[in-house]
């Protein structure tokens, strides 16, 4: 058999049907924004391949850290031993994190950062002695894909066959420029009925349900509500994290800070699984206690793996540097040029930017679902060019690798323009 033949046969591609789609492209190696594929083409990875890549492919120096930790110690277990990357990582984390962070727990990816979190905030109340069971989160949101995170998360065409088994939530309207009164004055009677135990959001964009964006005072604002009525907050920045909003976090834009952070995607740089639950003090302290009951009961085989910290730590280094900030702030300038060009262009229901995210929605006849027919005009008009854009329904957009050159951007650029020709 052939590698298609094989691939075919014994592999379960993530969101893929598994009949009626065209054969996945095979990458045999990555370098800067680009992906080299069996066939020679040179793709540029305009997604960062799911948003994970900060520095560009197979980064040399986050390669010899890791090629250094593999060498030097490649796992062991987390409870009852410790490891310098994973000292080192909670160390440089909480130098960069809100002031208010001051414990870092691992995982391994968004999910389980997620996971963590909800756990952590319902065990906090159970460890206190309250009965608070109730969480609230916010149309649209998307927190991934194991059972916790789908339940705080949109009711959707992807959640569907589960439903009946996810549990049950607040779900607060989008905030949109027209609902915020109504929108806050929902939030405050859910608050005010003392039984949430927390409020779970993605901080002013969400990424799944097609980079929409909200207010940042209207966020801040429900934050220091819930906070002066002992609900807890949840930030979910396990897309937003590590500078894509063009602040290192997108609580940076906020006043009061979440109680607990999740982060994953660009942690490691985008080269190896880890997710991290960070959290204050005062969530802390309701676990500090010698009493096995009250302890956090949670774990994962590969928590903290130190090839995961090495990676993560190296990505740290390039992350914090100068030239790297410097990046962000060109790629959210050039983005910002592009959607003031394309202010009035037809047939656009919307373009936005946030940082190094560009998002362009498209008008469409029928439905603007994940489903909609858009997506198959759209990913291989991009992938012909040797673009990876990859839809979300009848949206694109651009979120790409730091070290992204303005040529490779215009290229991008020029290659949207010209699906907008076609339009
Ligand atoms: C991707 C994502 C997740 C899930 O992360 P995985 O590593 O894919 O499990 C959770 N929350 C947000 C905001 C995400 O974008």
């Amino acid at each position: 058999m052939n590698w298609q033949d094989k691939d075919k046969a014994y592999i379960w591609h993530p969101f893929t049907p598994l009949l009626g789609v065209s054969e996945p492209l095979c990458v045999t190696s990555a370098s800067g924004v680009h992906l080299q594929t069996e066939d020679g083409r040179k793709i540029i990875d305009a997604n960062s391949s799911w948003w994970v890549n900060l520095h560009g492919h197979a980064h040399p120096y986050i390669a010899e850290k890791v090629a250094e930790q593999v060498n030097t110690l490649e796992h062991v277990i987390f409870a009852g031993f410790t490891h310098k990357p994973a000292i080192n990582l909670a160390e440089n984390l909480l130098s960069i994190l809100p002031e208010n962070q001051s414990k870092i727990f691992y995982s391994d990816n968004g999910s389980t950062a997620v996971e963590v979190a909800i756990k952590m905030a319902f065990q906090f109340w159970y460890n206190l002695g309250q009965d608070k069971k109730r969480v609230i989160a916010i149309d649209g949101a998307y927190h991934g894909d194991t059972f916790g995170s789908m339940s705080v998360g949109e009711r959707s065409d992807f959640t569907k066959p589960f439903t009946n088994h996810l549990f049950d939530v607040e779900f607060i309207d989008f905030p949109t420029s027209a609902n915020e009164s109504s929108v806050f004055e929902r939030f405050k009677t859910l608050v005010d009925s003392n039984e949430i135990a927390s409020f779970i959001f993605e901080p002013i964009i969400q990424g799944a349900s097609g980079m929409r964006i909200y207010n940042a005072e209207l966020l801040d604002r429900m934050i220091q509500y819930a906070q002066d009525h002992n609900v807890i907050c949840i930030a979910d920045e396990v897309m937003t994290g590590f500078g894509r909003t063009g602040k290192l976090f997108a609580s940076d834009y906020l006043e009061h800070k979440p109680d607990i952070i999740c982060l994953s995607k660009g942690l490691t740089g985008g080269t190896m699984a880890l997710g991290v639950t960070s959290c204050t003090n005062a969530i802390v302290d309701a676990f500090m206690s010698k009493d096995l009951y009250k302890t956090f009961l949670h774990g994962h085989s590969f928590t903290a793996n130190p090839i995961a910290c090495a990676s993560a730590n190296a990505s740290f280094e390039l992350l914090t540097k100068q030239e790297c900030q410097d990046n962000i702030q060109r790629i959210t300038n050039q983005h910002e040029r592009f959607k003031e060009k394309h202010k009035l262009t037809p047939k656009l229901k919307d373009i936005r930017s946030l940082g190094t995210i560009l998002a362009i929605e498209f008008e469409t006849e029928n439905d603007s679902s994940y489903f909609s027919e858009m997506r198959n005009r759209l990913y291989p008009f991009f992938l012909e060019r040797d673009i990876l854009l990859r839809p979300l329904g009848n949206l694109i957009y651009v979120i790409p690798p730091y070290i992204i050159s303005n040529d490779e951007l215009a290229k991008v650029y020029d290659a949207i323009e010209e699906f907008f020709s076609t339009l």
